[in-house]
């Protein structure tokens, strides 16, 4: 087999088809309750999807908690006292902009609706041609590109059906040219109900009891728990500030439109961390200045800015770690317009998805906000006591909030790649379709086939050393099919190493050196090399680590 040259992906719609079919083919990813027609913005993983986000959220947790010292963790429960998300503000303000289509009744995000130019036809009324019913409710429709003055009209009939009459005939028809409008359905033309705001948490009730004393809320972000428990956390550890709090685990959403597979759900899990810091003014008084730039080694001097920037800096760094090239993130500094009013600072990390760049990850300068609210909600004290400056503050906190499924979505678009090949089993070119994950999150990282399924020395053998492998790492077992297919089944799933068990492996002689010793191909390369059996564990394990950047794979 002969490698061409990478086949170029172009259409970037066709590529993200590709992904979601590979997603479900492979069992990466499956719509929720699909059996009973899916619901909209619930995704479930199926067997390899489950691996990868242990994967992501092992690697997090080792990078965020298990190695550092000023770190620890937590695992809250999904549903608090509903009084937290008065004190977060989550009540008054977690909603988004919300119109409905007046014919259809299709719900749109206001500022997710592209402007639009034409012609709109206004209508004062309508009355029935078949009784004597009338309705003089004003209507109006955009003549969308490419469509006629009579196909809006149709949609404005539509509307005046549904307000009851049966044959409706239009009047007092006006026309006006449009500019940059968001008040009509992209889909159809129809009017758009005036914007209002749609609070984005699920509601529910506590108990047997449904009123409104029970209403409690699914938890929207992850983070209210950890500035809840803080008392709790700083009681029970040594922590001394600086120090984080950090929590996996899963936040819910109504958002108003799901969209681009699963980057907007309606449930998803959130990756979080609060490192509570010193105020300014409490750095000055201990150490009499402040250093803003910061720097690799965090300093007593640092002020917010400082650990803001080392913070970007360690998230920046870690998705390397998982198989995002620093190429393909950017960051995005909101503006003073679009900061929370309690924010400081915050910063997007963006990363390029075939759909556009979006939000991976925010972290933000949050202040004294937070803890702040929940200590004058609840009447309990939520400062710490700095022996250093010896006073009492409520502390700071920087947030590095990043999202598990996005991120997943992101590692699988980055993966991703097809490459035309001539294979000389089938005698033509075929496009192979490879995922090629970092080790780290690879659901498997090896596979052990015997040559021949038919052969019980073999199929002896490849279990052996089968059976060794799993000990160490995550590893697939497969005899089914000629030995090429079950090649192209593992690049499928990003497997970085498939290893063969051949007649050399028994049979061969001590002459020629190849008894003992396994075929081992590399995903990326598709090089193949004989090592000894005795040293297969060393030399996975010694690839996994030296993995090569993607970008240097190109
Ligand atoms: P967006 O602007 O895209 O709605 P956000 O700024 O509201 O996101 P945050 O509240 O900062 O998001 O949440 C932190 C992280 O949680 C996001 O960066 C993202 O990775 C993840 N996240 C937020 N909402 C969703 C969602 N609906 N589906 C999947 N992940 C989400």
């Amino acid at each position: 087999m002969c490698m061409e040259q990478d086949q170029h992906i172009t259409k970037e719609s066709d590529l993200m088809e590709r992904i979601v079919a590979l997603c479900k083919r492979r069992g990466l990813i499956f719509p929720s309750s699909e059996i009973y027609g899916g619901i909209n913005g619930f995704w479930d993983y199926g067997p390899l999807g489950v691996e990868i986000k242990r994967n992501i959220k092992e690697a997090w947790w080792r990078d965020i908690v298990q190695l550092r010292e000023d770190v620890v963790g937590l695992d809250a429960s999904i549903i608090m006292h509903p009084r937290v998300w008065d004190a977060s503000g989550h009540l008054a303000t977690f909603s988004d902009p919300m119109v409905d289509c007046l014919v259809t009744k299709k719900r749109f995000r206001t500022d997710q609706i592209e402007p639009l130019d034409g012609v709109a036809l206004f209508f004062t009324g309508a009355r029935d041609s078949l009784t004597p019913a009338v309705c003089n409710e004003p209507f109006s429709v955009l003549i969308l590109p490419g469509k006629k003055p009579e196909d809006a009209r149709q949609v404005a009939r539509q509307f005046y059906s549904l307000r009851g009459l049966k044959d409706p005939v239009l009047l007092g028809e006006s026309c006006c040219e449009v500019h940059g409008t968001v008040s009509y359905n992209p889909e159809n033309g129809a009017q758009l109900t005036p914007s209002r705001q749609f609070n984005l948490m699920f509601k529910t009730t506590v108990g047997p009891v449904e009123t409104e004393d029970n209403i409690t809320y699914l938890r929207p972000e992850t983070a209210q728990a950890i500035f809840v428990q803080f008392r709790n956390v700083l009681d029970t550890t040594r922590m001394k500030i600086p120090f984080g709090i950090a929590q996996i685990g899963k936040a819910f959403r109504n958002e108003i439109n799901p969209r681009n597979y699963t980057f907007r759900s309606r449930e998803f899990e959130q990756m979080e961390l609060e490192y509570f810091i010193r105020p300014d003014e409490i750095v000055l008084k201990t150490q009499g200045q402040i250093d803003e730039q910061g720097g690799e080694e965090p300093r007593c001097n640092w002020g917010w800015k400082a650990w803001h920037k080392y913070w970007l800096k360690q998230r920046r760094r870690w998705y390397t770690s998982v198989g995002i090239s620093q190429d393909d993130l950017e960051e995005y500094w909101q503006t003073k317009e679009e900061l929370a009013h309690y924010a400081k600072a915050t910063v997007d990390l963006l990363f390029r998805f075939p759909f556009g760049k979006q939000e991976l990850e925010g972290i933000a300068a949050r202040g004294d906000f937070d803890l702040t609210q929940h200590q004058n909600y609840s009447g309990k004290p939520l400062d710490y006591y700095d022996e250093v400056a010896k006073q009492r503050y409520v502390p700071h906190v920087i947030e590095p909030s990043a999202g598990v499924d996005r991120l997943l979505l992101a590692i699988v678009c980055s993966a991703y790649d097809e490459e035309e090949l001539f294979s000389e089993e089938v005698g033509k070119k075929e496009t192979r379709t490879v995922l090629r994950f970092h080790p780290s999150v690879a659901p498997y990282k090896c596979a052990v086939f015997p040559l021949l399924k038919n052969k019980p020395e073999l199929v002896a053998k490849a279990r052996e050393v089968f059976l060794s492998l799993r000990q160490f790492f995550p590893c697939y077992y497969d005899e089914n099919g000629a030995i090429g297919r079950r090649y192209r089944r593992q690049d499928e799933i990003g497997t970085p190493m498939c290893i063969t068990i051949d007649f050399e492996t028994i049979e061969g002689s001590r002459l020629s050196g190849q008894r003992d010793t396994v075929t081992v191909r590399d995903r990326d390369t598709m090089q193949q090399r004989r090592v000894s059996i005795a040293e297969l564990k060393d030399h996975i394990a010694e690839k996994l680590t030296v993995f090569p950047q993607r970008s240097s794979l190109r």
